[in-house]
């Protein structure tokens, strides 16, 4: 028998349930899709999605892209009870949808619990009360607080995205809301470094100088320090960085984005660990490294075009780094050899 798969049957529902669009923010070309969404078309798209699913399939539904609980009720029932027939005859495990903080209340959490939602991804952003503001969230700190505290009444998981280099924000400031965002102990965490998309009030200042977004390197820098911070905290983070799509690309005006983000934040906190490592040992020139690793962790440990052995090289002024695959437990171990 096949290993259970879990599937999310993504519905967006773009920009639904916002009270106005947010800075940075356009959900139609982040999802790739433009179209308006009505209960009946999600009905179609669940029946179809649905007759494609193995039966041993972990699945959920997921609706992303928008305000969900920020929809009017009788509105927001009406695609809850597209949903509910699969869960009702346990096809579909649950519903996942992300919205904002100022639109959870105690009625609307019982109503989502009632239709079997069971993770719910607040759009927090930051901590910082200027960066909320300056971004024209429209929220406070303090409804993030009310927000995530009520989620875990109703005994919902609780996912929190955040975004790195909005406009007013720091490397202290984000270290800070994932600080922040430990304490509130989330199940689970997205970070995205943020783009600069077309149609978005934040093109606008960029284009008139007003707003400077992270470079890629700073971006990997901000998040290779962050991410170690979830990890002893024993958060998990889904994902590091926008999921590359053309839509996505084609809308992108600056910013810090490369497809395989999340990789290059990895190889960062190698490199980090390594050199932290290197530190502490005295070694003369004319030596020879070898660093043994994990089969799966060379290429990060290596580095896109062997970034991050030129780097040890030069640092430690190496005459040689040789990489090999062939260690069985722990991320890298270190072997000195005079030639
Ligand atoms: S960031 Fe969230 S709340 Fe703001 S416009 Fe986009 S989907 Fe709506």
């Amino acid at each position: 028998m096949g290993r259970k798969r879990h599937v999310n049957i993504p519905v967006f529902i773009p920009h639904m349930g916002c009270p106005h669009a947010c800075i940075f923010c356009d959900q139609k070309r982040i999802s790739g899709s433009f179209r308006s969404q009505t209960p009946e078309k999600v009905s179609k798209l669940l029946e179809e999605s649905f007759s494609t699913i193995s039966s041993e399939d972990h699945v959920e539904i997921a609706f992303f892209g928008g305000s969900f609980t920020g929809i009017p009720e009788v509105e927001m029932i009406s695609y809850l009870e597209a949903a509910k027939p699969y869960i009702d005859e346990g096809r579909a495990k649950g519903i996942r949808l992300s919205t904002r903080p100022d639109t959870i209340d105690d009625r609307v959490l019982s109503i989502l619990h009632d239709y079997g939602v069971k993770v719910i991804e607040l759009g927090v952003q930051s901590l910082d009360p200027a960066v909320l503001l300056k971004s024209q969230r429209g929220h406070s700190v303090e409804d993030v607080m009310k927000a995530c505290a009520l989620v875990r009444e109703y005994g919902i998981d609780l996912g929190i995205q955040t975004m790195l280099g909005l406009p007013g924000d720091s490397l202290d400031k984000s270290m800070e809301t994932a600080k922040g965002v430990i304490k509130l102990d989330p199940d689970m965490v997205r970070i995205y470094p943020a783009l600069v998309l077309k149609g978005t009030l934040m093109e606008e200042h960029y284009l008139n100088g007003l707003y400077k977004p992270l470079d890629l390197d700073e971006a990997i820098e901000w998040c290779a320090r962050i991410l170690p911070l979830y990890k002893s905290a024993g958060i998990t983070v889904l994902r590091i960085g926008l999921q590359g799509s053309e839509s996505l690309e084609d809308s992108i005006v600056a910013g810090p984005y490369h497809p395989a983000f999340g990789e290059l934040v990895e190889s960062r906190m190698l490199l980090k660990k390594m050199t932290a490592r290197l530190d502490k040992i005295k070694f003369s020139g004319n030596t020879r490294l070898i660093i043994r690793t994990l089969p799966e962790l060379v290429s990060k440990l290596v580095g896109q075009n062997r970034k991050n052995i030129e780097q040890l090289k030069e640092k430690y002024r190496l005459k040689k780094i040789d990489v090999l695959a062939n260690l069985d437990h722990g991320e890298f171990s270190f072997e000195f050899k005079k030639d």
